[in-house]
């Protein structure tokens, strides 16, 4: 196993982003996938923007690389609401989780409903 360095006093971000390459077909894929399971609005409560939209991952990219293409490991958010979570995604994976599930719900409810109505 290999040993952490703590030594090491470059920023934070500069570590995290090294390794992501936004025109990997796969990862712009998975954005897709994540923002027409959106509808393509922000997914923060009582926003709903459609402009600047960007996709967060719920479970950390640095940390978390079997999750980085998983498409329940992804959220909209508008740009502004995103700048909200930085440097606090830890506190918000719950959050996010638990409005994936209402999302979820609300699917199976108009589901439902459509199937009631045939
Ligand atoms: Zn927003």
């Amino acid at each position: 196993m290999r040993r952490r360095r703590n030594h090491n006093k470059r920023p934070y971000k500069r570590t995290f982003n090294k390794n992501r390459d936004y025109q990997d077909p796969i990862y712009s894929q998975w954005r897709k996938d994540v923002k027409a399971r959106d509808k393509y609005r922000c997914q923060w409560p009582g926003c709903l923007s459609d402009k600047k939209l960007q996709v967060h991952h719920i479970k950390m990219w640095a940390h978390n690389p079997g999750l980085r293409f998983v498409l329940a490991n992804g959220i909209t958010l508008c740009s502004r609401c995103h700048k909200s979570v930085k440097g606090k995604e830890r506190d918000f994976e719950s959050f996010f989780l638990k409005l994936l599930e209402w999302q979820m719900l609300d699917k199976i409810k108009e589901y439902n409903e459509k199937r009631r109505d045939l």
